[in-house]
């Protein structure tokens, strides 16, 4: 697992509980309103991190009577094929987990849900589920039944009988009514979903119009993994 930020104590991650957060390293979409280009541009990764998993293994077990929980996020965290190890770790040191994710691999979500290594599950709808719609708004074509993970994604998270909350960034000029209704039926009236309104600021946009090598920072050329 690569970590890529770390804190010790927050009361806004997870609902009604004071939690530790644990930020992974590296994304498998590049959102341009993405808040986060540091854990998810490999030119922006800090080399010195101050926090490895042994590091955060040890403060969790010394803090166990004084946190609810740890909210794994990113990033996304799906991307490392540790992650189930990880988050038993967590677990067997009696906490709450949540974890947030972009919905692009069931298949490992599947296996955490099986496995009860998480009790809350956050997950961003980016668009529409539809491979086009994907493509524009993640900037990568590198996964092409992005759709069919979405849509896995969902169905699975709604039956998983963990706590499930949906969430969607809604872009300026992008994300009309039409499709934020579609969102909305599509994921159902029992579940919690959450709108996001588009905030600029540090963005992997703003980086790429910085003039940075656009299509060296790409998934593709990064060789990462979907
Ligand atoms: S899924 Fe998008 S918003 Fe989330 S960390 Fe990755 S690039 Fe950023």
């Amino acid at each position: 697992m690569k970590i890529g930020g770390f804190i010790k104590q927050s009361l806004i991650d997870y609902p009604g509980k004071i939690v530790a957060v644990i930020f992974t390293q590296g994304c498998n979409f590049r959102c341009g309103y993405c808040h986060n280009p540091q854990l998810v541009l490999p030119e922006l990764f800090e080399n010195e991190l101050s926090y490895t998993p042994d590091i955060i293994f040890q403060y969790l077990q010394e803090h166990k009577n004084w946190l609810d929980g740890v909210v794994v996020t990113g990033g996304e965290p799906t991307i490392h094929n540790d992650l189930p190890e990880f988050l038993k770790k967590i677990k067997d040191y009696g906490y709450l987990v949540k974890l947030d994710t972009n919905g692009s691999n069931p298949f490992i979500l599947e296996k955490i849900i099986k496995n009860k290594l998480t009790d809350f599950i956050a997950m961003d709808i980016k668009t529409l589920p539809e491979r086009d719609f994907y493509f524009e708004i993640t900037g990568i074509q590198n996964i092409p039944d992005i759709a069919e993970r979405i849509i896995a994604s969902v169905i699975l998270l709604k039956n998983s009988g963990v706590d499930v909350e949906f969430r969607t960034t809604r872009l300026p000029d992008i994300h009309t009514n039409e499709m934020m209704d579609f969102i909305r039926n599509f994921i159902g009236s029992d579940k919690r979903f959450v709108v996001n309104e588009y905030r600029e600021g540090k963005t992997i946009d703003f980086y790429k119009n910085q003039s940075l090598n656009w299509k060296y920072l790409t998934g593709k050329a990064t060789g990462l993994s979907p």
